[in-house]
């Protein structure tokens, strides 16, 4: 994986120094020498990750960040500041500002690697969160959201793992008081693992040495690996110049890292910047996942629709195949629906569909699997299912409807009856859409019999 760095320096050896350290380690790198070519590049090229220079005529690093992370196109991309002047007031204005981290010159370049490494992996994972978001977008299936509308009051909570208990309740006042987050302070790896899973935190703040003797990289490292932690937010704590143990952690997969001693104020920024990717990321999988499934579920009445049931009755054939057994394909389309809609309005119909759609599961196994095709026709396919079983099934989701009115808001109840169509199909069956069409034929006969009945298809009746 060869990412693509913009490297932006006034000074030409700046520029040309970290150019060939990244280039070395197999970056693509190119160069802005002022902060507007570094803003207009980052627009055009969409750089992996941007390495910028705090002190710049003109636009310095500060104005640059901020104005690349309120711009839609580019607030994605990872900002590393660099600087020679590294006190912890511009740290904090960087990462404020919206930086990803602050790094000093001259370069550690453990440091700096393990940082360039540490961001594009965190990149990828966005840019694929991203593609996978705009095209559930693009298909009208969820809205856009972007990382800098994320809200950061909503609550939530941290897991504190400290070295000692003075440290611990003074990171903890300082974050209960600054955001709006409970904290858990642990001081042991077991612990936090066992709260980690139990709490579900957003956000992990461990520092290198556990006060009961534990290891905090082995911690940042367990958290990685679990499915409960694996997207949450972890910050390593260690020693100020430590750079051997904050390398191994960004490797291991902290999401950052800070130097104790710090200010309050540096903690407070990181976790909130943590706070605010964590939240985004959970927002693009939801949306992603949402999309997924509106892609296959029914919005009126929550089913599945046409496009899932077909798939899935390829399995259920699959498996007949396997087990030599037989399975069952119910069509049904409810009687005169129209004039349901004529008598009582389309709302009451929309309500008799999902009244339908409730009763009809309810009169179905655990296996079997009910879709709504269009309009006011369903489907059912039943796995392991005989002639005789199906017939009673289908004579059950009948008598239910008919058994009872329909009460649905605004209308009078609704006397509602189903005509049901079934195919009985086995092992040698290889095609999908004729096993539907035999249900469907049986289906149209009912309705010709006269509706509110059941009928089997009749080459296998
Ligand atoms: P039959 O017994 O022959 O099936 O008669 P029918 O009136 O049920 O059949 P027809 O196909 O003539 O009418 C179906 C009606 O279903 C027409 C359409 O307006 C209505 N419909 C289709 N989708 C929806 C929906 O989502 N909501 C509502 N309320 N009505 C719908
Ligand atoms: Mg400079
Ligand atoms: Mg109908």
């Amino acid at each position: 994986m060869s990412g693509r760095v913009l490297v932006v320096d006034d000074v030409a050896t700046n520029r040309l120094l970290l150019r060939a350290k990244l280039s070395s380690a197999y970056y693509d790198v190119s160069v802005a020498e002022n902060g507007h070519q570094a803003l207009e590049i980052a627009r055009r090229e969409q750089p992996d990750m941007i390495m910028l220079d705090v002190m710049m005529p003109d636009l310095d690093g500060f104005d640059v960040c901020a104005r690349l992370k309120a711009a839609e196109e580019t607030a994605h991309i990872p900002v590393v500041m660099v600087t020679a002047l590294d006190t912890p007031e511009e740290r904090i204005r960087g990462l404020e500002a919206g930086a990803d981290d602050f790094l000093s010159k001259p370069f550690n370049d453990l440091a700096l690697f393990a940082r360039v490494r540490n961001l594009m992996r965190m990149k990828m994972m966005f840019d694929e969160l991203r593609l996978r978001d705009m095209t559930s977008r693009e298909l009208g299936l969820t809205d856009f959201i972007s990382e800098q509308e994320m809200e950061l009051d909503v609550g939530g909570s941290i897991l504190l793992a400290p070295p000692c208990l003075t440290e611990g309740s003074s990171w903890a006042v300082e974050l209960e008081s600054r955001l709006n987050l409970s904290t858990i302070v642990t001081y042991s790896e077991r612990e936090a693992l066992n709260l980690a899973r139990l709490e579900q935190p957003d956000c992990f703040v461990v520092h290198r040495r556990l006060m009961e003797g534990g290891d905090g990289l082995r911690l940042v490292s367990a958290l990685r690996a679990r499915p409960e932690t694996r997207q949450s937010a972890v910050i390593l704590v260690v020693d100020t110049g430590d750079v051997a143990n904050a390398a191994k952690g960004l490797d291991l997969g902290a999401s950052d890292y800070i130097e104790a001693p710090f200010d309050a104020n540096e903690l407070i920024v990181r976790v909130r910047s943590q706070l605010r990717r964590k939240r985004y990321s959970d927002r693009l999988r939801t949306n992603v996942r949402n999309g997924l499934k509106m892609a296959v579920i029914d919005p009126l009445t929550g089913i599945y629709n046409r496009r899932y049931a077909t798939q899935h009755l390829h399995r259920v054939m699959e498996r007949a195949r396997e087990t030599d057994g037989v399975f069952a394909v119910m069509m049904m389309d409810l009687d005169k629906f129209k004039s349901i809609n004529d008598r009582f309005g389309h709302d009451a119909g929309d309500a008799v569909l999902k009244e339908f759609s409730r009763r009809l599961q309810e009169n179905i196994r655990g296996v079997d699997l009910v879709a709504r095709f269009g309009g006011e026709e369903f489907f059912v396919a039943m796995p392991d299912i005989d002639h005789a079983a199906a017939a009673a099934a289908a004579e059950r989701i009948r008598r239910a409807v008919e058994g009872a009115p329909f009460v649905v808001p605004g209308a009078d109840p609704i006397q509602v009856t189903v005509s049901i169509g079934v195919a009985i199909a086995g092992p040698a069956d290889r095609e999908a859409e004729a096993i539907i069409k035999r249900a469907d034929s049986a289906l149209y006969e009912a309705k010709d019999k006269g509706r509110n009945r059941v009928t089997f298809f009749a080459a296998a009746a």
